[in-house]
This record gives structure tokens, C-alpha cells and sequence, in this order.
């Protein structure tokens, strides 16, 4: 019997769990104890990770290939496979130019495996085309973090739960989505009653249930209620004239911005109670300690950006940033968003938290890889791009690692018929099971959890290492070692002679030396010593005597990332312009997670305890709408977009607002039909700064089947 101490691969929470291998093979596995982010607790998900090591009935077994679609699949070398890669990839190169290739990878990356990803095509090929699907649930956090204290920066740890007295909970369903975090939440308030709990989402969820406010907005209108908030903190004298005035810039056009609506005006546009706004407003204005908590309802939006930036404002004019118990702390989706985002994993950024369009920061990173050729001084394309440019052959050349875009893309239709005209199509995965793999000219099978080493950053910025256990089924290679053995076949293998992922590590935190993120002082082994670490971390900083905590809050000497130090407030504009509903749309269409399934459901999906929670897709409609549709509970019923339907069975309740409707995000195909996938609807808009999409808000009419 051997135990491993690893880190759950689902959610960005990343909580720490035990796994322990019998002699025969079986595993069990429990929270870690010792992980100061879960201290032993997981939730259903979590508790049942093992049984998608242990069921290997959808993996991938061997690398495969095709010389044309119309052939089937033969099974091939890992030589073979990934010299026909290369080739193609360096004809079309030659060709068309190093911007005619393009990697989509994921979240579920682990941190080497995005930092060797990012170094080959942006140092080695010569183009930015690299994003991730952290583009469709993070990317207008961190634009709103960067435009706000200077950097793509978290600056607060799940201890800040325990140090609040106001916890603002907004486009988020943590209680279902971050359950950990909801437990902490929740054992808080049971300790001390005083503790209030607010919660901003036009549903009804487990989330608001247990708040003791739920402004049930209407979809859209998070800017203006935030800035109604804004208004009364200034009016009631709740704000900090010594912070705004020694460490802020922008508060005038902010109070300018936010004194042109009533609060009565807001209350109407966002269908609440001006009451409530001023109770939310009063709670925040005496609290010691505010800390808000988001998701996607702020950052899959048209105008994600702002949204995330009209709730960090309150933040900044109240001064509640920088010390216990207060902050902005956008959760992650994915259990490594902020790993692929340390290494550049965007198609705007290098390592380090460094920009493409900055000349200093590409000459450090083309100094430090010895690049062959410059790092091209454009942001590459955007996840929605990447599938725009392949439809127009503008791109020819795709490779999918690790995500299932032809479940999770927005206007889905689009990128299927995309990535059937593509010319060339690699899908590195671990399950059969990707909807991709029928597109693919070249399938590469990749090891999964437990089966390969590396880190993971969690939300609270707290980098864990986790450990191989097992070894991955048949040929299946670990995700770094297919991206280093195919630079070899590029010709780049000097510059990627790894013998195993700890190297790759080590050269990763030498790139991050007096950057914000500096993690010069960790290595596998400190990590593996002391458990984990939160960034920044450099050698000088604890001289790894243990424990070594890292750094648990950011701006405590309110000195921010900008060039002046001074965090920017922003007045933002509250329009939203999200696809009109019309006469015939007249419903507005959100999408979103359901308790235990994640994702696309390739790893959940296998699992008979969670499938037993919500077997089938459904669409929360409320009762007035399906009334005037004659629609019943549990009947079948159509949803149309301007883009595609949907057909589930409906659900009516009252936790919707009328005119609002809601199909989860998880089902791809069921019995061979897509007519469960909610992004048959949705719509291709995406915030014009993050380029985020905007799945909250579609436009859609819902009928009898
Ligand atoms: Fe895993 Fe997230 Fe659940 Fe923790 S909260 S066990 S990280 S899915």
C-alpha cells in the first residue's frame, strides 16, 4: 500500500487529497487534512476522482492517424504520428507563415505542460497563436485585475473568508461550483451570526438560499447595481478619503459616472427593491471586512470587463484591499487557469505575467529561451478567433490539447463546421470521449491525473506539485513530454532536451525572477516538503526554512502593479450590450454548471453516483413564461436562437425571473444527438477587451416540442 498527497484536477478551489494505492492496483482517496485550502473537506466531485483513473473504458491507447478524413483512423508510432505533425506543420509554415498554426489547450494543463506549449510556438515557430479555454471563463477577470492594480493579481486567500463580516457574492454559485469554499463560508456564518451573506444572480440557487440578501437582478444589470452601490457609499460618507487620496487614481469620474443615475432609477433597470440596494450598500459601508466573490455571471459577458471593474471599485473607494478579510477575489473555474496564465497561456501574453506587445518583455523572454527567431509583437488569436480564422482557411492548422471546444464553444454550430473544413487537425486528449476526436487528422493519447507529475496554481495564487502515480494505459505520454518530443521533430531539440518535468519547472521559475509572480524559490522539492506555497516566493524571501507560507495577500502596503503604484478606479458605463431579445427571441437564455458534473462531462459523465444528481439536461423556465407557452412541467419542449435549438424537458420553477431561462452548460451529444448542447444557442459577442463571450445572455424563444 503506497499513499499519495495530490491535488484535486477538477476545480480551481484545488483542494488537497490523499489517494492511496493498494498492492492489487485499486485506489481510494480522501481530503488531505494538512491542505490548508480544503483542510480534508471535498465535495462530491472530488470524493469521487479516483473511479476516473480507475475506469479506463474511454482512453485513448495509441496514437493515430489519417491521410484524409474520408479513411478511417490506423494506429501508428509515436515517431510517426508526430513526424507527420511536423512535417505538415512545417509545410504549412513555409508556406503560409508561423501564424498559419495554432495550439487551443486548457485549464486543465498542468504548469509545464502550458509553459512548453507557450515557449515552442511563441520562441520557437514565431507565432502568438496559442489560447486557452480559460478565454471563455477567466480572461475579463484578469483584464479587469490588470486595468485595476496594474497585473492579472489576486490579492486574497480563502483565511480572508474567515476575516470578513461581509461576504458579496455575485455571478457565482459557489455553493454548487466552489462547494469548499461555500463550506468555509457557511461554518463562518454558523460561528458568528453577525456575518452577512450577499448574493447578486437573477436565479434562485443553493448559493442565495442560504445569503441573507439576494438581489435576483435582472441579467445585465450588474453594472448598474454596483454602481448604485458606489453612489450611497459616497453619499453616506462610507468611503476612504485618505486611501482614494494617496493610493488611487479616477475617483472624480467615478463619482461623476455613479451620481448620474437615482438609486431608484437602478432599482427599477435592475427589477429589486431600491431598499435592498441600500441595505447591500449599508452592510459593505460598516463592515471591517468586505471580501466579493465572482464567477462567470460577471465574466462571460459582452462586457465582462466592466462589470469585473465596477465591483473592484468598491473595493478600492471604501480602501477594502490589502488586508485580512477584504478584497476582490475572482474564483477560477479550472483547476490551473492561474498556472496557464503565470506561463503566458494566452494569446496576449509570455511568461512572467509578461505582454506580447511589450518590446522589453519580448526581448527578456527571446535573451532567456536563445529564441531562433523574434517573438512576433501581435496578440495571436483568441479561442473564438482560432475557430473563425480555421472556418475563412485563414488558419490551417489546429491542435487541441486537453479541452472538448466542440461542446464548450459559443454558437457551437460555427465551430464544427470549422473544424470539419480545417485542413489539419491534431486532438491530444485522454478520452475517446472528446467530440473532437472525429475531426481529427492526427489523435495523440495523453496521460492523465496521477498518471504524470507537475503543479497546479489554485485561486488563492498556492501552487501544489502533484506526484505520478499510476502509469498511464497503453502508450499514453504525458502532456509534456509529447509537446518536447515533437519540438525535437521541429528541429528545436536543443532547446527542449528535458529528461522530466522538474527540469521544465526549474527553467519556468528562472523566467519569473523580479517579475510580480517571482517564484525563484520553489522547486519540486520544496513543494514536496512542505506541500505548497503561494506566489510570490522568491530565495530570499523565507530561505526555504519550512513551513514556508509564500505570500498570502497582495497590496498590503496599498503600493499596487501600476506604473505609479496607484490602483485605477474606473467609471464605467452600465449599458449592456448583449444580442438584443426581440418579438420573436423574447427570452433571455443563461447557461451555466449544475452541481456534479463538470465540464463537458468527459470525466464526471463516467461516474454512475454523479450522474444520479441530474441525469438529463433541462431548461429552468418560470411559471408565467410557461404559461403563456402552454407548457407543463417535465414536457419536452424546443428552444430557438437566431444560431440553432435545443430540446430538453422543462423545468418550471420560480427560481428563474420571468423572462429569463436557464440550460446547463455540461451535454454534448446524448444517444448521438447534440439536441442537449446549450451552445446550439448562445451567441458569438465577446467583451471587446477580454474577447470573453458573452454566454449569459442569448436571445431565444422556447415552444411545446
Ligand atoms: Fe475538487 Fe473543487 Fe470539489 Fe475541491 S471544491 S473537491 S477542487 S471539485
Amino acid at each position: 500500500m503506497k499513499t499519495f498527497k495530490s491535488t484535486c484536477c477538477y476545480c480551481g478551489v484545488g483542494c488537497g487529497v490523499v489517494v492511496t494505492k493498494e498492492g492489487n492496483g485499486q485506489l481510494s482517496l480522501e481530503g488531505d487534512k494538512e491542505h490548508p485550502s480544503n483542510k480534508g473537506m471535498l465535495c462530491s466531485k472530488g470524493m469521487n476522482l479516483h473511479y476516473t483513473v480507475m475506469d479506463q473504458s474511454d482512453r485513448l491507447l495509441y496514437p493515430q492517424m489519417r491521410l484524409n478524413r474520408s479513411m478511417p483512423m490506423q494506429r501508428v508510432s509515436w515517431d510517426d504520428a508526430l513526424e507527420r505533425t511536423a512535417a505538415v506543420f512545417k509545410t504549412l509554415i513555409k508556406k503560409f507563415g508561423p501564424d498559419s498554426v495554432a495550439f487551443y489547450v486548457s485549464g486543465q494543463c498542468l504548469t509545464e505542460e502550458y509553459y512548453l506549449v507557450n515557449k515552442l510556438i511563441k520562441g520557437f515557430i514565431g507565432s502568438n497563436n496559442i489560447d486557452t479555454n480559460s478565454r471563455l471563463c477567466m480572461s475579463s477577470a484578469v483584464v479587469g485585475y490588470k486595468l485595476a492594480l496594474g497585473e492579472d493579481s489576486v490579492p486574497v486567500c480563502y483565511d480572508d473568508i474567515e476575516a470578513a463580516d461581509v461576504i458579496f457574492v455575485t455571478g457565482a454559485n459557489p455553493a454548487w461550483c466552489h462547494p469548499i469554499i461555500w463550506r468555509r463560508v457557511e461554518a463562518h456564518k454558523e460561528a458568528n451570526p453577525n456575518v452577512k451573506i450577499i448574493c447578486v444572480d437573477p436565479r434562485k440557487t443553493d448559493t442565495s438560499r442560504s445569503s441573507d440578501l439576494h438581489l435576483q437582478i435582472a441579467p445585465g444589470t450588474d453594472i448598474v447595481l454596483n454602481n448604485a452601490i458606489g453612489r450611497i457609499l459616497i453619499e453616506r460618507n462610507y468611503i476612504d478619503q485618505d486611501f482614494i487620496a494617496n493610493h488611487t487614481d479616477g475617483f472624480s469620474d467615478f463619482k461623476e459616472k455613479v451620481m448620474q443615475r437615482t438609486i431608484d432609477e437602478a432599482a427599477e433597470l435592475c427589477g429589486i427593491n431600491a431598499d435592498d440596494i441600500y441595505t447591500a450598500a449599508e452592510w459593505i459601508g460598516r463592515s471591517e471586512g468586505f471580501l466579493s466573490f465572482w464567477t462567470m455571471g460577471l465574466n462571460q459577458s459582452v462586457i465582462g470587463v466592466n462589470k469585473n471593474l465596477s465591483l473592484i471599485n468598491l473595493h478600492l473607494i471604501t480602501g477594502k484591499i490589502g488586508k485580512p478579510g477584504n478584497g476582490p477575489f475572482s474564483l477560477t473555474g479550472q483547476p490551473n487557469a492561474m498556472g496557464g496564465r503565470e506561463t503566458g497561456g494566452l494569446a496576449n501574453i509570455l511568461p512572467g505575467h509578461r505582454e506580447v506587445v511589450n518590446a522589453e518583455h519580448r526581448a527578456e523572454m527571446e535573451q532567456f529561451w536563445n529564441t531562433p527567431v523574434k517573438i512576433a509583437n501581435k496578440p495571436g488569436l483568441t479561442a473564438t478567433e482560432m475557430f473563425e480564422a480555421l472556418a475563412d482557411d485563414k488558419l490551417k492548422a489546429i491542435w487541441i490539447i486537453n479541452t472538448n471546444p466542440l461542446v464548450s464553444m459559443p454558437d457551437i454550430n460555427v465551430a464544427e463546421a470549422a473544424l470539419n473544413k480545417s485542413r489539419f487537425v491534431v486532438v491530444q486528449d485522454v478520452s475517446n470521449r472528446a467530440d473532437t476526436v472525429k475531426f481529427a487528422d492526427v489523435v495523440l493519447p495523453a496521460a492523465a491525473w496521477l498518471e504524470k507529475e507537475g503543479t497546479m496554481t489554485n485561486a488563492e495564487r498556492r501552487i501544489t506539485h502533484l506526484p505520478k502515480a499510476v502509469d498511464a494505459p497503453g502508450e499514453a505520454l504525458p502532456d509534456a513530454e509529447i509537446i518536447w518530443r515533437f519540438a525535437e521533430k521541429m528541429g528545436f531539440g536543443d532547446s527542449f532536451n528535458y529528461k522530466n518535468t522538474s527540469e521544465v519547472y526549474d527553467e519556468y521559475t528562472q523566467c519569473t525572477a523580479g517579475t510580480t509572480i517571482d517564484v525563484t524559490g520553489v522547486n519540486y522539492q520544496l513543494l514536496k516538503n512542505n506541500r505548497s506555497v503561494q506566489w510570490p516566493l522568491t530565495t530570499s524571501f523565507e530561505n526555504n526554512i519550512l513551513p514556508v507560507t509564500g505570500t498570502k495577500r497582495l497590496f498590503t502596503d496599498h503600493e499596487f502593479y501600476t506604473k505609479n503604484k496607484r490602483a485605477q478606479i474606473h467609471a464605467v458605463n452600465d449599458e449592456n450590450t448583449s444580442e438584443p431579445v426581440d418579438e420573436d427571441f423574447p427570452l433571455v437564455l443563461t447557461t451555466g454548471r449544475i452541481r456534479d458534473q463538470w465540464h463537458t462531462m468527459t470525466k464526471t459523465g463516467r461516474v454512475a453516483k454523479l450522474n444520479q444528481h441530474t441525469p438529463q439536461p433541462f431548461l429552468q423556465i418560470h411559471p408565467e413564461d410557461a404559461k403563456s407557452r402552454n407548457i407543463k412541467e417535465g414536457q419536452l419542449a424546443v428552444i430557438k436562437s437566431r444560431r440553432g435549438e435545443v430540446r430538453v424537458k422543462v423545468n418550471i420553477t420560480e427560481d428563474v425571473r420571468p423572462g429569463l431561462c436557464f440550460l446547463p452548460m455540461h451535454w454534448g451529444k446524448i444517444l448521438g444527438s447534440n439536441l442537449g448542447r446549450a451552445n446550439n444557442l448562445t451567441n458569438n459577442l465577446v467583451d471587446p477587451k477580454s474577447k470573453e463571450p458573452d454566454f449569459k445572455f442569448s436571445a431565444v424563444e422556447v415552444s411545446l416540442y
